[in-house]
């Protein structure tokens, strides 16, 4: 799985955002240059992108010197997370591409320097950003920008959308805050309530999209996101540690739901609690968890199922098939009875058959090839098991395992014991298929998961590197 290494090298910035998390220890240090760069080579044994983060790394004297760090280290996507101030040189711009940069993350709060600056608390850093921006995209980088959803600014986010359009970046992501530091000092004046400011989320998303924009939302749960779920940011992020002060977290998203975020006893039946991180735990402590309700339907087991058109498919009525089948079944559709990779996954079938039938669950795989071949190929491979030709593809069609195109998409699709459709496996793993289909089965029978914080150890000490905190 491609991971990014998030390095955190200091708290010293040029602006004071009014969201800001880090806001109650800003300037109390920024790690070395030694201990930065042994940072990225510890990391790059685990990582092949590196986000620079915290506060402003663009202000660091040595800022161009770790960047190039990180490419010589083999870095392949280098993002610079940013208040863009930096980046309103063009000369500036260059250098730090030249260094090796190759993704900008400005975070811009407003579509007017009037709402922008007011708060970040710079004035003229709205003009900046604005140049950053064009430098940028001008420049062939790929832009990415950040918004902190306020009270101030979340009924102008359509504004804020139709400006990112007209930049041409190439994502935005709107974030709910996170109320830390400057936000949960600020909570009063800063912190919208979220269910009031979902729909201003939603327009926006639309704007961004009908305008050819990868746009999200991050910490907005699902029941805050009707009609936008594939557009939670949570589902879209890469694998991240996270490091910084000699420590690292080696997994964000586990942090995430061990420490960070708050799921309710309400969510049990919601059709998203297998997946739902739930909204940052302050939010909650302060204005309770009344807004959060649960949302009815099948439940939703897989991150990538959201992300698929298949995930449509869930609570239907499965279409007939021409062998009788009752109770749990998984439907297997493959593109081509005897190829490499469907013959490893009907053996792979095959080894946990034993398992699947204890739990009730009876496999037919369907190939669009002749019943003769089918069969032959079956009976070789997996002696017994069930195997269907569909070679006028009519089956994969009814099951939506067909592309727009109408080419087959290898699909499995488990159907309960009241014929309605329960889970679709989109992301087949044809080597352990087996193993994959068992435990989407057990995940669909598992109890909601624990509340609350975790005792798992999510942070680890990673041992002196050469220098700690420079003053
Ligand atoms: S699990 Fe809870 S927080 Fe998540 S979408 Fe469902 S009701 Fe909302």
């Amino acid at each position: 799985m491609r991971r990014r290494a998030d390095l955190k090298t200091g708290t010293t910035c040029n602006s004071n955002c009014v969201f800001c998390v880090i806001g109650d220890h800003l300037f109390t240090g920024d790690r070395s240059t030694e201990a930065c760069i042994e940072e990225l080579r510890r990391s790059r044994a685990t990582c092949i992108d590196v986000v620079f983060t915290g506060a402003e790394v663009s202000i660091r004297p040595d800022f161009l010197q770790l960047v190039r760090a990180a490419r010589r280290l083999g870095y392949e996507r280098i993002q610079i997370q940013t208040n863009g101030r930096m980046f309103a040189y063009r000369e500036f711009c260059e250098r730090t591409i030249a260094a090796g940069a190759n993704e900008f993350s400005p975070s811009l709060h407003g579509h007017t320097a009037k709402l922008h600056d007011a708060l970040t608390r710079a004035p003229g850093s709205f003009v900046q950003i604005d140049a950053a921006i064009d430098h940028l995209v001008a420049l062939g980088q790929r832009v990415v920008t950040n918004t902190v959803v306020t009270k101030q600014n979340a009924r102008h986010l359509p504004a804020l959308a139709h400006y990112l359009v007209r930049k041409r970046v190439a994502q935005f992501q709107l974030a709910f805050p996170h109320p830390t530091g400057h936000a949960g000092t600020l909570f009063d004046q800063v912190v919208p309530r979220i269910s009031e400011v979902a729909p201003w989320i939603h327009e926006a998303l639309d704007i961004g999209r009908a305008g050819g924009v990868a746009c999200m939302a991050e910490a907005m749960p699902f029941c805050m996101m009707a009609g936008h779920e594939a557009e939670v940011a949570e589902l879209h992020m890469p694998a991240t540690e996270i490091v910084y002060d000699g420590y690292v977290v080696p997994d964000y998203a586990a942090d995430r739901m061990a420490r960070g975020k708050l799921r309710f006893a309400s969510c049990a039946p919601c059709r998203y609690e297998p997946i739902c991180e739930g909204p940052w735990r302050e939010y909650p402590e302060r204005m309770g968890a009344a807004e959060f309700v649960p949302v009815p339907g099948p439940r939703v087991i897989d991150d990538a199922l959201v992300l698929d058109g298949r995930v449509a498919l869930l609570g239907r009525v499965a279409p007939p098939l021409p062998h009788a089948a009752s109770g749990w079944r998984a439907i297997c559709f493959v593109p081509e009875a005897g190829s490499p990779g469907c013959t490893a996954q009907l053996c792979s079938l095959a080894t946990r058959r034993d398992a699947l039938v204890a739990e009730g669950v009876q496999v037919i795989v369907v190939a669009p090839q002749s019943a003769a071949a089918v069969t032959a190929w079956a009976q070789r491979h997996a002696p017994g098991a069930i195997a269907l030709a569909d070679e006028d593809g009519a089956l994969a069609r009814a099951y939506g395992a067909l592309d727009e195109r109408g080419a087959l998409r290898r699909t499995t699709v488990l159907v309960d014991p009241d014929d309605r459709i329960a889970h679709v496996i989109v992301a087949v793993d044809t080597a352990a298929h087996g193993a994959q289909l068992l435990a989407a089965w057990r995940r669909l029978h598992a109890p909601p998961r624990p509340l609350g914080p975790t005792p798992d150890l999510v942070t680890l000490r990673r041992g002196a590197v050469s220098s700690g905190a420079a003053q």
